[in-house]
């Protein structure tokens, strides 16, 4: 019976027989490309990988934040590939003006994103891990500017600092603070971060949509 019908096929069978083979081929490399992009797409750089001169001062591993404990297992700053990258050229752009960069905050775990939320469960300070923050994303970076001699720069307002000495359009501090604000914005912008209004600190990467929501922890190994 199979073989009268295989015989009213126009071709001889063992053609159809490859046919299954490529199929079968493709399905597999299918399969394969999609687990490889979604290891790609949980890839996550070490800053101090790419930048080694970009300065840490991550406050959720310390107790120096504005919900007072400790947060972070490991002072680390993880940003993607793409977003890490065009920090180190933020480094490299300021280093020739004897300046240079601070990190406070990159990557943070979605699990940490819920403790903050359940101690402080107000938009205005912190992101509903519901919708995520953008630094969940590790397209997200807080930080400042240090001099040569890697000393902090004033700056507006502290750091974290909820009021309107936070704000960017706050014209009433030192002059010298604004120029340091103003030159850490010409810098990010230059290498296509976005400013954030309420937080001189904040920077996105622009294209931070592309980017999923992680919770994998701070301690994991990442490659380059
Ligand atoms: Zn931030």
């Amino acid at each position: 019976m199979f073989h009268s019908v295989v015989s009213l096929l126009p071709l001889p069978r063992r053609y159809y027989a490859w046919v299954v083979i490529l199929g079968l081929g493709f399905a597999i490399a299918l399969s394969l490309s999609t687990v490889v992009s979604a290891i790609a797409n949980s890839r996550l750089t070490d800053i101090q990988a790419v930048a080694p001169d970009v300065q840490l001062e991550i406050r959720y591993a310390t107790t120096q934040n504005f919900v007072r404990r400790k947060l972070y297992s490991q002072a680390r700053c993880l940003l993607r590939p793409r977003v890490a990258g065009r920090l180190a050229q933020v480094q490299t752009d300021l280093k020739s003006q004897g300046l240079g960069l601070k990190v406070y905050d990159c990557y943070r775990p979605l699990s940490v994103q819920k403790q903050l939320w359940q101690m402080v469960p107000d938009p205005n300070y912190v992101a509903d891990p519901a919708r995520g923050s953008r630094h969940n994303r590790g397209s997200a970076v807080d930080l400042t500017l240090v001099d040569g001699k890697g000393k902090e720069l004033e700056m507006p307002s502290q750091y974290d600092e909820f009021s309107a000495r936070s704000h960017l359009d706050y014209t009433g501090g030192s002059p010298v603070s604004l120029k340091h604000r103003q030159i850490l914005q010409r810098a990010m912008h230059r290498r296509g971060f976005v400013s954030l209004a309420s937080e001189w600190w904040h920077f996105d990467a622009p294209d931070w949509q592309q980017y999923p929501i992680l919770d994998v922890p701070l301690d994991q190994n990442f490659l380059r």
